[in-house]
């Protein structure tokens, strides 16, 4: 007759779906709760803000990030995926770039309003591939993944770690998302922009600025480019999904 400890089994169950869950980053169970999410994302956004230039007082820009905000939030936030409280927001820095926090905050740099002229379409699009890492919980997992399970577990534990991790996601969302997530967002974008009301196909005239950019002054996209596929490789992939949605447009 074998005997054997019955925890034995629920505890290297448990471990594993943790372990899991860490290493792989999908298909595990989400350990950040949501309510978790967005508390960790503000406290964060508000760190970045700070170390970035601050909140850009431009009446114009910061009019646009809402008044788009208003309109891509609603799609973003329909099931199935969850209904965050997004705010768009205008950050006073020259660089041509946009990132998200997880929970749904999304800054829109005071480059990138330039350089697309202050087209509300093409802003749109960037708008909605940010929504898109927010959506699709690209920023949730990744962190997950890099806080490395001693402070998820604190957490879970519910010690008061809050602080010192949102100072870890305030350096966290500048780095790469994987190049699928990348190609994911660029699709969804469309889906949140058309949905919205945009001209999905003013994504391709984004992709049209950042190449003439990137021939002027390589410097100035660096963040925007350094986790993105080629732009060759996106305009090609957002074409392709354009001609399978039947979506036409001023660019395409
Ligand atoms: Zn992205």
């Amino acid at each position: 007759m074998r005997r054997y400890c019955p925890w034995g089994p629920v505890l290297v169950c448990a471990a594993a779906m943790l372990l899991s869950a860490l290493v792989t980053g999908c298909g595990g169970p989400q350990l950040i709760s949501t309510d978790d999410e967005i508390k960790m994302g503000r406290e964060a956004a508000s760190d970045f803000e700070k170390q970035n230039g601050g909140r850009d007082q431009d009446p114009r820009r910061a009019q646009l990030a809402r008044t788009i905000g208003a309109r891509i939030a609603p799609v973003a936030s329909a099931p199935p995926h969850v209904n965050y409280p997004y705010e768009y927001r205008a950050l006073a820095n020259d660089q041509v770039n946009a990132n998200a926090f997880p929970g749904g905050i999304i800054y829109l740099w005071r480059g990138l309003y330039k350089t697309l002229n202050y087209s509300e379409d093409q802003l749109a699009w960037v708008a909605g591939h940010e929504a898109a890492h927010v959506a699709r919980q690209h920023s949730v997992r990744r962190i997950e993944r890099s806080l490395g399970y001693e402070l998820v577990i604190q957490l879970l534990l519910g010690k008061d770690s809050q602080r010192q991790i949102a100072g870890a996601i305030a350096g966290l969302t500048l780095q790469s998302y994987s190049r699928d997530q990348e190609s994911e967002a660029d699709r969804v974008g469309l889906d949140f922009a058309h949905g919205a009301g945009y001209d999905p196909t003013a994504s391709l005239a984004v992709i049209g600025e950042f190449k003439k950019l990137q021939g002027k002054d390589p410097n100035q996209l660096e963040l925007l480019f350094d986790s993105h596929p080629g732009n060759t490789t996106r305009e090609n992939a957002l074409k392709a999904y354009l001609k399978q949605k039947g979506w036409h447009g001023r660019y395409f």
